[in-house]
């Protein structure tokens, strides 16, 4: 063959190639038709969810487990659950999974990670542009427009935090088959501009436990209103529901695992799956809304709320809502880590059964901002009506249809999403050019020291930049200047709240919480910088004190000024020697 002819060839084999008609997916009209079944009325199936695709090599929910999500019956624990996401893995290269971290019972907490094949394979250089989008001290402007040209919406869905609210580790799964597999426009379109995240279980001690309860009781009962306990007595190792109250100390494994996913990808938008309120609340709030959150973010919060009621409007679906449940102040909710670092933070509240029975549920006294769930409002165009069969399946169309439209809106604004996140880095970096107080001093001398430097690592642990002055008058203390990405989280931790006594609604959760305060450590509230950079030093450690005991001596004096450490000394000292005996005394009378 001349070097013509192998042109020639090439060229028909090219043609060839592209008058091949695209062969149009198969669908599993089995899952489709279940779907149907296990949708109590029509009013509740959503256009978005009702194609199932039919993957010759990616198993569906129905192929692995044998019964679709939202069947009536079944409900899955985490190793079933993570063993599906595993399958999913190994068969497609769109997902990853990775383990964060470990619960207080061992058990692991794991991140899904999905998109097209060529993000995922880059995945690392998608995070490094949004770790340098976060920081604009190191990032001017034209660099910063270069990153949001070529960046994506990183969007993270987090799964199970309450584990009474069943539905959403079961609709993840749904979820991540069908962002896997179906090459529709929207799905694609998805894929081609967004990293979705998921954690599908962030609470995995208490939703093995509260499966187990299930399976073993509440699934035998048919009235919802039985008096039965429809959750285990107890499901968090040491915290209960309020594992999302957490988000200020950040002392268990599920709040250290949705900080590390939030400081590894800066996810332009966080969504917390909840369930309580029929038949779907999207977070926006009623206010008074905390003065420290951007203005940006709040926009943020309506804009994207008003796009997902505008999609399930289209779709037909009722009783979507926003603005009457919740306040949008205290900043301690696990999802708030992206409120309170220049993403958006958000939650939905769909209706679940704490199982996967059906029952009829009476809506009829439910209110919420002091309107019936049932009454028509400016911000509930098409109101539930009073009586509702509902079923898991229900919980599952609406969680999913809200999320896909979520997920829409990330890819159709990728730029904007990513400008914003710059945006409000920028405006925290210029806090103190505008505000009265520039910096705030932890002195070295403290009545308390071990909780001044428990304070310095708290703040730490919110990304919080902390210096410490190293030499002159002011030696050894701590400096938190407020020109830096989180200036105004740092505002906000160490400064009163005023919480409006005119507020039209009593405040959802606490009022107030000056970390300061709360510790009883002396912060100085200062209106100039009063340091340059080459007299301090970054903190990049965990900050200790330690004290000592001085001197050869049988009896020692320890000087009490309530310092919040004294008992565990005093155990100490037992256990250092079992003849140690202590003694208050005022030392004035001696
Ligand atoms: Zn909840």
């Amino acid at each position: 063959m001349n070097k013509k002819s192998i042109l020639l060839h090439t060229f028909c084999l090219v043609v060839l190639v592209n008058i091949l008609p695209l062969k149009a997916q198969e669908r599993d009209l089995t899952y489709e038709e279940q779907i149907k079944a296990f949708t109590t009325d029509e009013r509740f199936y959503p256009a978005s969810i009702a194609q199932i695709i039919d993957h010759p090599t990616i198993p569906s929910p129905l192929k692995h487990f044998g019964t679709i999500i939202g069947a009536p019956g079944v409900m899955h624990n985490t190793s079933e659950i993570y063993g599906y996401y595993q399958a999913l893995a190994a068969a497609s290269d769109r997902l990853m999974i990775q383990q964060m971290g470990t619960s207080e019972e061992g058990r692991a907490i794991h991140l899904v990670m999905i998109s097209n094949e060529t993000t995922l394979a880059n995945a690392d250089s998608y995070k490094a542009m949004l770790a340098e989008l976060a920081d604009p001290r190191k990032t001017p402007s034209d660099r910063a427009e270069e990153l949001i040209k070529n960046g994506k919406s990183v969007y993270y869905l987090n799964g199970g935090m309450h584990s009474t609210e069943m539905g959403s580790p079961e609709m993840l799964m749904e979820l991540a088959y069908r962002l896997l597999t179906d090459d529709s426009e929207a799905i694609k379109h998805i894929r081609e501009n967004v990293i979705v995240l998921i954690n599908p279980v962030s609470e995995p001690d208490g939703r093995d436990k509260q499966v187990d309860w299930y399976h073993r009781y509440t699934k035998f009962r048919s009235e919802w209103d039985d008096g039965f306990p429809r959750s285990t007595p107890y499901w968090g190792k040491y915290v209960f529901h309020d594992n999302n109250r957490d988000g200020l100390q950040i002392t268990q494994a599920i709040t250290k695992n949705i900080f590390k996913i939030y400081y590894h990808w800066h996810p332009n938008v966080m969504l917390d799956l909840h369930e309580s309120v029929p038949l779907l609340y999207i977070s926006t709030g009623t206010g008074p809304y905390n003065e420290n959150v951007d203005p940006i973010t709040v926009g943020e919060w309506q804009t994207i709320a008003n796009y997902e009621m505008t999609s399930l409007a289209a779709q037909g679906l009722p009783g979507v809502f926003h603005w009457a449940f919740y306040d949008g102040w205290w900043p301690g909710y696990g999802v708030w880590v992206a409120n309170t670092h220049n993403s958006v933070g958000r939650f939905y509240e769909t209706f679940g059964n704490a199982g996967a029975n059906t029952y009829l549920r009476d809506l009829t006294k439910s209110k919420y901002a002091g309107d019936n769930v049932t009454s028509r409002e400016w911000y509930r165009p098409d109101p539930a009506s009073g009586m509702v069969n509902w079923s898991a399946r229900n919980n599952t169309n609406y969680m999913q249809a809200g999320v896909l439209a979520s997920l829409t809106y990330a890819a159709d604004n990728r730029e904007g999403l990513l400008k914003n996140f710059y945006q409000k880095g920028v405006n925290n970096t210029r806090f103190a050019e505008k505000n009265k107080i520039k910096q705030f001093t932890i002195p070295a001398a403290q009545r308390d020291p071990s909780m001044a430097a428990y304070l310095v690592n708290q703040l730490r642990a919110q990304g919080i930049e902390v210096h410490q002055v190293l030499e002159g008058e002011a030696v050894g203390s701590y400096l938190i200047k407020l020109d830096q990405p989180y200036s105004k989280l740092a505002y906000d931790l160490l400064t009163e709240q005023n919480y409006p006594k005119e507020a039209k609604f009593p405040p959802y959760d606490a009022i107030a919480w000056t970390l300061s305060m709360l510790y009883g450590v002396d912060v100085e509230k200062n209106e100039a910088f009063t340091h340059s950079p080459a007299e301090l030093e970054l903190i990049t450690e965990e900050v200790r004190y330690e004290a000592k005991a001085t001197g050869e001596a049988t009896n020692y004096v320890l000087d009490y000024n309530a310092q919040s450490k004294t008992l565990s000394a005093l155990y100490a000292l037992k256990q250092y020697s079992k003849n140690a005996k202590a003694y208050t005394s005022d030392l004035s009378l001696l």
